[in-house]
């Protein structure tokens, strides 16, 4: 790779940098230069210059997110490390951070180094998510000090919210001062078992009413207050309860922070038909109404949400044929999360740029410095690691176009809007369109002038 792609709108939220119409000089998987009108000299150019009316192609950091389920170790059969860190390069997702409730579950020093030692082959950054209670059972905290020193990036039960409020506020308290965020999955447990009539585990249960997310953000908000410090991220707001209560403890000055995820800010409200088999779009919190979609989309372009977390849920195909009621929860998104959220989300058009900031700045903000991410910058010279995306490029979702080894999604079929054309992570190229980026065969003798 060593050419100038012309035309290119480039956004960097973090350098409050937004200018459209630049040339990117492209060597070797670093970024050159970008100015506008740059003189080729002898270099191919690959050009990117939108048709009048037409939305330019956009460079920007890659994607990070908070919030992926990779299945290794424990359910290879549905993701591993590799095809799941290919779905996201697919995506655009440089960095992503792999929740804990794998097969066993990461709760331990020694499982966090195994963890993290696994994600060094990854074609992206996989950080390890480290539970917060031991097997996520909710009874005994982790050592949160040793595990954040083998190297965890966050602390989440997810998939799981067994924890009391009183053991929640201590373990806000133990993390703050190793500048980790606890990432709650806000469903009160005992209400869903209630409503559901069950005694075991609730996760697969289908009724999850609004009242289950409300209570339990309302008791990780009263643990943050009673820890007195630390920070509390709510993990996949569904419902415009649940945003109103973030958007009051931010008000008040609460250290908490938000994400939402694609399928629940687009909700499928366009979706004509039923998915086959129905439980494709089963998913906890479930989708819920329009009014909660347009109350997240809200919260999202306003930054009560801070940022898109995609939750991407591999499941082998015959825990989506299963009846509804026994079906897994959960859904793939890492290849989807762009054209979901440009096409169904609420954030294509002018809300583009907002849409970036909330896929790079918003997660890295809501991680943290400490948590050993990198900051989300376009650096010239240096080993680039970015994105480049059309925002209007149509596309059907084509199960064998997906690069993650489950297929979950109720949007087979589907056109979309906005495709990723290239990503590259610390120089790497990790995904790439051949067709709109053909690189030339021939490599140039002399620099740009
Ligand atoms: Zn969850």
């Amino acid at each position: 790779m060593n050419c100038i792609l012309r035309g290119v709108r480039v956004i960097d939220p973090l350098a409050r940098r937004d200018a459209p119409g630049q040339d990117v000089w492209l060597s070797e998987g670093r970024i050159i230069a970008i100015y506008k009108h740059m003189g080729e000299g002898s270099l191919p150019v690959i050009d990117l210059t939108p048709a009048s009316g037409h939305a330019p192609v956009i460079l920007c950091p890659g994607f990070i997110d908070i919030h992926t389920h990779l299945r290794e170790p424990g359910d290879e059969g549905a993701e591993t490390l590799h095809s799941g860190s290919q779905a996201a390069a697919a995506g655009g997702f440089t960095q992503v951070v792999a929740m804990a409730n794998t097969v066993p579950p990461v709760d331990t020093p020694e499982r966090v180094k195994e963890a993290t030692f696994r994600a060094v082959a990854a074609s992206v950054q996989v950080l390890t998510g480290c539970a917060l209670t031991r097997g996520l059972q909710g009874a005994e905290l982790v050592d949160l000090e040793e595990c954040a020193a083998a190297g965890a990036a966050a602390f989440s039960d997810d998939g799981r919210n067994a924890l009391s409020p009183r053991l929640l506020s201590e373990a806000i308290v133990r993390a703050a001062p190793l500048r980790r965020p606890i990432l709650v999955h806000p469903e009160d447990e005992e209400l869903l078992a209630q409503v559901n009539n069950v005694q075991g585990p609730v996760n697969r249960c289908s009724l999850r009413p609004v009242e289950a997310e409300a209570r339990a953000v309302g008791y990780a908000l009263r643990a943050l207050t009673h820890a007195g410090r630390g920070h509390v991220h709510l993990q996949h707001l569904s419902a415009a309860a649940s945003v109103e209560m973030v958007r009051r403890a931010k008000e008040e000055g609460a250290t908490v922070t938000a994400e939402a995820t694609p399928h629940h800010l687009s909700m499928w409200l366009p979706m004509a038909t039923e998915p086959d088999p129905p439980a494709l779009r089963k998913v906890n919190p479930p989708l819920r109404t329009d009014r909660d979609r347009e109350a997240l989309v809200q919260a999202l372009r306003d930054g009560v949400i801070d940022c898109v977390a995609t939750d991407h849920a591999p499941h082998r195909v015959e825990e989506k044929t299963l009846p509804y009621d026994d079906a897994a929860p959960g859904m793939i998104g890492l290849e989807l999360a762009l054209a979901v959220c440009i096409t169904l989300g609420g954030m294509g058009g002018d809300w583009v740029p907002t849409l970036v900031e909330r896929l790079t700045l918003g997660p890295y903000r809501v991680l943290g410095p400490g948590a050993g991410i990198r900051e989300p910058r376009l650096r010239i010279g240096e080993a680039a690691t970015c994105v480049l995306f059309d925002p209007e490029a149509e596309w059907t979702v084509e199960p064998s176009h997906l690069r993650s080894t489950s297929q979950n999604t109720p949007l087979l079929g589907a056109k979309l809007r906005g495709r990723v054309l290239m990503t590259l992570v610390d120089g790497a190229l990790v995904h790439h369109d051949r067709q709109r980026l053909p690189w030339p065969v021939a490599a140039p003798s002399e620099p740009a002038s």
